[in-house]
């Protein structure tokens, strides 16, 4: 065969297939981009776990109607124009994929409407090219995107979506992490028209609110706070002692400047940090927050952004078990934890 160049759906398509592994994939793009608009109000709604229709409804910023087709186009966006600007990123987005991904393989219809704008607009994409087609719509100042059918393009990635159960449970587990990185936005979660989550916005001081409502008050009673900081890198958040653990390791919680992670690295910290102290194969329960400048984070390691490197790992991990450890040892009374051994 010649080399050709790849139609635009179908390189959209591949390169979909990096980020978009499930409907929980499209719903996290979907909210980054919210948060990233400064959207204060999420409602999200989800009809058979995702496969028919995800919809995230925000009171964002919008995008002007000039901008639409370049929302919905590859290697497009508005938050970074210099490798400069990736290395000190602040947004949660910064690919200019996902848009495009989705459009690609789901029935994507956008709305919008910046708050100068009069009139809303409704942007979609068909053909081989991807074309850009544009409406006036109705909508207050922010954004819908409704994203039908996931993979009805794609059999063969149609096939790997497990029942609609299973696939809601994703999407659950994903809010609940959401909810956990942004205490002063409020959250709704629909699904087949019945509501199933509903986070009010709270202040800082307030988390603990929406902690117990995510994870349950046995986390938010054992729990012991924690702040330590060490030259511009700060760890906060909260810690189970090890006889209040839990049995399974699903109350996890590690954001790293905001965004979600699963780090394995920093679970070794963690771990090592209870050492013998867990028992019954009880697992570390934590809600921690790392902060520290952007320009020592990479957060372009992989498309889907659930890991990140940093530039000093060993000393990350040294300061995160050393302050979860004092943390722990501080607090532990000393005759709860000789009982456990
Ligand atoms: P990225 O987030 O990496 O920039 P996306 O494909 O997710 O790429 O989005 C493309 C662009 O569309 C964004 O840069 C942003 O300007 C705009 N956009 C997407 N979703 C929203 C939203 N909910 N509100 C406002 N602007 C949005
Ligand atoms: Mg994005």
């Amino acid at each position: 065969m010649p080399i050709q160049l790849l139609p635009i759906s179908l390189a959209n398509q591949i390169a979909a297939g990096e980020v978009i592994e499930r409907p929980a994939s499209v719903v996290k793009e979907l909210i980054e981009n919210s948060l990233d608009a400064g959207a204060s109000e999420l409602v999200i709604d989800i009809e058979k776990g995702g496969r028919r229709r995800m919809r995230i409804r925000d009171n964002g910023a919008g995008i002007a109607k000039d901008e639409l087709p370049l929302a919905l186009a590859r290697h497009a966006t508005s938050k970074i124009t210099s490798l400069a600007d990736l290395e000190a990123i602040q947004s949660l987005g910064f690919r200019g994929e996902a848009l495009a991904s989705i459009s690609s393989v789901a029935r994507l219809t956008l709305t919008s409407k910046p708050e100068q704008q009069n009139q809303a607009w409704r942007a979609w994409v068909e053909g081989r090219d991807m074309t850009a087609e544009l409406a006036p719509a109705s909508h207050p100042t922010g954004t819908t995107i409704d994203v039908e059918d996931l993979f009805f393009n794609t059999p063969a990635r149609r096939k790997f979506l497990r029942t609609d159960k299973t696939e809601f449970a994703h999407i659950d587990e994903l809010i609940k992490r959401i909810a956990l990185s942004r205490y002063d936005v409020r959250i709704t979660l629909n699904h087949n028209q019945k509501v199933i989550r509903q986070f009010p916005a709270v202040t800082q001081a307030q988390a603990l609110t929406r902690i117990t409502k995510v994870i349950g008050r046995s986390f938010s009673d054992a729990a012991m706070a924690i702040d330590c900081a060490h030259h511009d890198v700060r760890l906060w958040g909260w810690v189970v002692p090890p006889e209040a653990c839990r049995h399974q390791a699903d109350a996890q919680y590690f954001y790293v400047n905001g965004r979600m992670m699963r780090d394995r690295m920093l679970n070794h910290a963690i771990r090592q940090a209870y050492g013998d102290t867990l028992t019954d194969e009880r697992s570390p329960t934590y809600v921690l927050y790392l902060e520290l400048p952007a320009t020592d984070v990479d957060v372009n390691v992989h498309p889907a952004k659930h890991e990140v490197r940093f530039h000093q790992a060993r000393q990350m991990h040294d300061f995160v078990l050393q302050s979860v450890r004092r943390c722990l040892s501080d607090r532990v009374h000393p005759e709860a934890s000789h009982s456990y051994q």
